[in-house]
């Protein structure tokens, strides 16, 4: 039986309601079924690796099959995390499996995995374009990272949070909240953060892993972003293209955060970071201030995320790519401009 955690401030930090219906739904799940197989989103990042593998050892502990699929590899700066061997990459999922419980997407698509058509599905996410499109959906808009939506589920099933769980839960967190900076951050997510550091994880060895072990071709890559620099009145954006990866010696998980940098400059509310794929098309990473909602431009183009980061795939060449995004933003920002009540809340 698990703890009532809605007496918590912890247990409060995904906001809604306790008697969260999928959060019971999701429960009965494992409760029900024994073999589950754990994915998230393609290209992970912080969120979806730390709580998949919080997810999957909280599974085991209950004496359940866990087994984690992801698509693309472990970013470096996450390849410390606890159990991050344990992680399988591929491009589609064999074998038998009661469930595939999926963290972090708004599709089966964008999970990135074959074979998952026909087989029972659950969706935890977090993501104001989240999607009930799986045969379990919890969504909670107000989770400050889907981490906080597992602990959640660990204190329902009464499973003990280990600091193997709460370190990955803490990186979850601290990736997914911009380092308790985003809108949103507010006393629970500080109360969440407490109860993992009393649980075992570690906050300075966490962040050192993440923050301080670049490798020198990030920055390189970033110097070329940055010559590529692009300002035009509360509007940022740059690029980088294959060639550039090249001359830096980068790979595609050296250009995460570059869009940070756009958005940290004075008087910007909404950036854009493009990264060309070996493919021709761009990779675009928005990031906004306040009511620049950047979640509804992505939805524009069939992406998603949060109205202040977001992200979506466009056709090359640049220039076209850089027309239509750069169109879309002017749009959201005359919109948001124009709201009532407008007010910077970042
Ligand atoms: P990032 O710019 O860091 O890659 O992504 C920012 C946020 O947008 C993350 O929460 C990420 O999951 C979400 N996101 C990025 N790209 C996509 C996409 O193509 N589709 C959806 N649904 N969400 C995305």
């Amino acid at each position: 039986m698990g703890q009532d955690l809605s007496q918590t401030d912890a247990g409060k930090e995904a906001g809604s309601s306790w008697l969260d219906s999928g959060l019971l739904s999701l429960h009965d799940l494992i409760l029900q079924r024994d073999r589950f197989l754990v994915s998230a989103h393609a290209r992970p990042d912080g969120d979806a690796i730390g709580s998949v593998l919080a997810l999957s050892m909280l599974l085991r502990q209950l004496g359940k099959q866990a087994e984690v699929v992801l698509a693309d590899p472990v970013p470096v700066i996450y390849r410390t995390l606890p159990c991050v061997g344990t992680i399988r990459q591929a491009d589609r999922v064999a074998g038998r499996y009661d469930a595939v419980i999926l963290l972090e997407c708004d599709s089966i698509a964008r999970s990135r995995l074959g074979n998952l058509e026909g087989r029972f599905l659950a969706n935890i996410d977090h993501h104001a374009s989240g999607r009930p499109f799986a045969d379990i959906n919890w969504i909670d808009t107000s989770a400050c990272a889907v981490g906080a939506m597992v602990f959640r589920l660990a204190q329902a099933a009464g499973a003990e949070v280990t600091p193997e769980i709460a370190t990955c839960l803490y990186t979850a967190m601290l990736t997914d909240t911009g380092s308790f900076s985003y809108a949103g951050t507010d006393a629970q997510t500080f109360a969440l953060a407490r109860e993992l550091t009393e649980r075992g994880a570690d906050p300075s060895r966490i962040a050192q892993d993440i923050y301080f072990s670049n490798p020198a071709s990030k920055m390189r890559l970033l110097a070329a972003a940055l010559s590529n620099l692009n300002t035009e009145g509360r509007l940022a954006w740059a690029w980088v293209t294959q060639a550039d990866m090249a001359r830096a010696g980068a790979a595609e998980e050296d250009c995460e955060g570059g869009v940070n940098y756009l958005i940290g400059i004075v008087g910007i509310d909404a950036a854009v970071f493009l990264r060309e794929l070996p493919s021709g098309c761009f990779r675009l990473s928005l990031r906004s201030k306040g009511r620049v909602n950047v979640a509804r431009v992505a939805e524009s183009f069939s992406g998603g995320g949060h109205q202040n980061a977001s992200g979506c795939t466009l056709n090359g060449p640049l220039s076209a790519a850089m027309e239509q995004i750069l169109h879309q933003l002017r749009a959201e920002l005359a919109r948001s401009a124009a709201a009532p009540g407008n007010h910077h809340a970042f």
